[in-house]
C-alpha cells in the first residue's frame, strides 16, 4: 500500500473566512500596542504567506521597534484571542463549494493521510475549520503551521516529518502534496520535490496558477473526481473509480 501525506492550504482552498483573519490582526494589535493599527500595516499582503512573515511586516511598518523580538509575542496573542472568533466562522465563513467532499472521498482511499500545511497559527486554522465541520478527516497533529516558520517551504518538512513519526511511514518526494490558492503554495510543494496542486479559488486566477510550475491546476474543488486524479496521480497503484 503506498502512503500519501495530503497536505491542505486553509484560506481560499478549503475556506472563504471573510476577514476572520484580518480583524484578529486588528484586535491582537490594539490588544497589546494600546492603539490602532495603522492603515499601512492593515494593507500588508496575507495571501499564501506565514503569519510569521505577515506579523513582522505589520510590526515593521506599524514602527513597532524591534519587530523579532516582538513576533513570539504577536502570535501568542494571535492564539490566545483565536478561539474567540469560531462564532463568527460559524455565522459568515464558508467552505470552498466542493471542499467537504474532496475531504471525505480522499479520507476512503486507502493509505492517504490528510493534514494542513497553513500560513495560520494552529488555533486560528482549528477556528476556520471545526465550526464549519472541515476538521473530521485532517489530523491536525501532523500538520504545520504559520508560526513555525516564515518560509513556507520549510513548514513541509515539519509536517513530514510529524506525519512519519506519528505513522511509522514515508512521506518525502511526491507522496506529499501540497493543495492550495496561491503561487506560494507551488513554489513551497516544488521546494521540497512534494507534488503541487493549484486551485484557483483565491485571489489568483486558473491562467495565473497554470503559469507556475504546478504539476495540477484546477478551477475550484467542485469535480470531487477531478481532485482525486490531480492529487493522486502522483500514487502508483491508485485506480480512480469509473464515474
Ligand atoms: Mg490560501
Amino acid at each position: 500500500m503506498s502512503s500519501f501525506l495530503v497536505l491542505w492550504d486553509v484560506d481560499y482552498t478549503l475556506v472563504n473566512a471573510y476577514g476572520v483573519g484580518r480583524n484578529l490582526y486588528r484586535a491582537v494589535f490594539a490588544g497589546l500596542y494600546g492603539r490602532e493599527l495603522p492603515a499601512v500595516a492593515d494593507g500588508a499582503s496575507m495571501a499564501g504567506r506565514t503569519d510569521r512573515a505577515i506579523a513582522l511586516e505589520v510590526l515593521e511598518l506599524a514602527g513597532v521597534p524591534d519587530p523579532r523580538g516582538q513576533v513570539g509575542r504577536f502570535e501568542a496573542a494571535l492564539g490566545r484571542l483565536a478561539p474567540g472568533v469560531t462564532g463568527v466562522v460559524a455565522a459568515t465563513a464558508k467552505p470552498l463549494p466542493g471542499a467537504e467532499a474532496a475531504l471525505a472521498a480522499l479520507a476512503q482511499v486507502p493509505g492517504v493521510v490528510q493534514s494542513v500545511l497553513t500560513g495560520n497559527v494552529r488555533p486560528l486554522a482549528e477556528a476556520k475549520l471545526a465550526p464549519l465541520g472541515l476538521s473530521t478527516h485532517l489530523d491536525l497533529d501532523v500538520g504545520a503551521y504559520g508560526n513555525e516558520h516564515e518560509i513556507r517551504s520549510e513548514l513541509v518538512h515539519l509536517a513530514r516529518d510529524r506525519a512519519a513519526a506519528a505513522y511509522g511511514r514515508d512521506f518525502g518526494g511526491q507522496a506529499s502534496v501540497l493543495i492550495g490558492d496561491t503561487p506560494l503554495d507551488i513554489e513551497a510543494a516544488l521546494a521540497t520535490g512534494a507534488r503541487a496542486v493549484g486551485v484557483a479559488t483565491g485571489q489568483f486566477s486558473l491562467a495565473e496558477l497554470q503559469a507556475t510550475s504546478a504539476h495540477a491546476v484546477l478551477p475550484d474543488l467542485t469535480d470531487t473526481g477531478a481532485v482525486l486524479a490531480a492529487v493522486l496521480a502522483g500514487l502508483g497503484d491508485y485506480q480512480p473509480r469509473p464515474a
